[in-house]
């Protein structure tokens, strides 16, 4: 895919805090923590240290049957501690992809080893994204990424994601006994950044306790420190089945992401011979990856990056909503978490003929960094950004959409 495409790349070659600076030796503000991972930004040489320290001692081994070592150990423990979920327990993988797949495996894998292997169903929500591995694909909320790969999850549906009356209908229209688990995002990051009502969560927690569905969450934007907290989700206090996570745990340093299951889900498995959950990838547990996740946890802690963003998800919010007056913007959406998205109004996509892809190449040649998806551009900054920076990466995008609005 981005390997074979062709054309002039822009390469990056070196980063720092929140700037990344180009092979020409150009400055750019990374205004997406690369894609919404670096949450403590770039070039930690405390993490780089660690990676150092762990690649000497113990560089790799696998954690199948009973290995296990102390870096993917101590991960694991201090991700159960902080985690929303009762009795935790967790399987590190390498990504969130990856964890998806896992969570959803398990979902299917507890139903079936309770005997009700009739519960495969899985339900989504439309926007959400869940990374593009095989379910990913399958459940993911935009039509885009599902068409012409061939049938693959074949019994998945998607919802609305802000009625948890219409997955309620959804659970009763494929029967309870069909329906494993629904996943959800604490807030949808890459199909455009859409917060739920302070009250959908404990709705939709509700239903799925009430039908037997288990409730995963897709922490993997949202947790560690983008929305103030450890996984997002506490937000709204509730306590899912499943966290799946990935991104922030290591601000992909490294790469890593994992699955934190409550202990009911897992008790039919663990430990137990008779009765394996088979499934598991070379490199989970990887205790280089590990040691990364662990010093950034660090960094998080020590700097206290939680409170930190809590300030951060209010200047962003307080500078992106100055844009709404644009011509060329339709809404702002902002305010929970450290992300945003700007949506160009139907008038601009339509008949003016206007890309959010001309406005991402604008602001670049500005020096700021953003995503652009079909109708938005989103931010999402590393934590550490400034006040000053914030409004350099606002300031830099409304100059950005004056330019496109100038051209057509
Ligand atoms: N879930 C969510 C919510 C994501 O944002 C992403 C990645 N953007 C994924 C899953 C997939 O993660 P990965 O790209 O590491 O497979």
């Amino acid at each position: 895919m981005y390997s074979v495409s062709q054309g002039p790349k822009f390469v990056v070659a070196r980063a720092e805090g929140p700037w990344l600076w180009d092979d020409n030796g150009d400055r750019y503000l990374d205004g997406t923590a690369s894609l919404w991972y670096c949450n403590v930004g770039h070039g930690r040489t405390e993490i780089a240290d660690a990676v150092h320290r762990q690649l000497t001692q113990l560089d790799a081994f696998t954690v199948y049957g009973d290995f296990a070592n102390a870096p993917a150990l101590e991960l694991s423990e201090r991700l159960a501690a902080h985690a929303p979920v009762a009795d935790p327990r967790v399987i590190l993988t390498c990504g969130g992809g990856e964890s998806i797949e896992t969570a959803a495996k398990l979902a299917r894998r507890y139903w079936a080893a309770l005997g009700r292997p009739g519960k495969t169903h899985l339900i989504s929500r439309t926007g959400g994204y869940h990374g593009l591995h095989g379910v990913g694909t399958s459940i993911i909320g935009m039509d885009r990424f599902r068409t012409g790969f061939g049938p693959m999850v074949r019994e998945n549906s998607v919802v609305p994601h802000d009625s948890v009356r219409a997955l309620e209908e959804e659970i009763l229209r494929v029967g309870p006994d069909r329906v494993a688990a629904f996943f959800a995002e604490p807030v949808i990051g890459s199909g455009g950044v859409y917060a739920v009502d302070a009250e959908y969560f404990a709705g939709v927690a509700e239903v799925c306790r009430r039908h037997g569905v288990l409730f995963v969450v897709d922490s993997v934007i949202c947790a560690f420190a983008r929305m103030g907290n450890w996984f997002g989700i506490e937000r709204y206090g509730v306590r899912p089945d499943m966290i799946v996570f990935a991104k922030g745990v290591s601000s992909g340093y490294l790469p890593l992401g994992g699955v934190i299951t409550s202990g009911a889900l897992a008790e039919p498995f663990w430990d137990r011979p008779g009765n394996p959950f088979h499934h598991g990838t070379t490199y989970a547990g990887h205790p280089t990856c590990c040691a990364a996740a662990l010093a950034n946890l660090d960094i998080l802690e020590r700097e206290d990056l939680f409170t930190v963003a809590l300030e951060v998800e209010s200047q962003l919010d307080a500078a992106m909503r100055t844009l709404a007056d644009h011509p060329l913007v339709r809404e702002v959406r902002s305010g929970t978490g450290v992300m945003a998205a700007v949506q160009l109004t139907d008038e601009a996509l339509g008949e003016r003929g206007i890309t959010t892809a001309e406005v991402f190449a604008e602001a670049r040649a500005r020096g700021v960094i953003l995503r652009a998806i079909p109708h938005s551009l989103l931010v999402s900054p590393p934590l550490v950004i400034t006040w000053e920076q914030i409004d350099h990466l606002v300031s830099t995008l409304r100059a950005a959409l004056d330019a496109v609005a100038q051209r057509h």
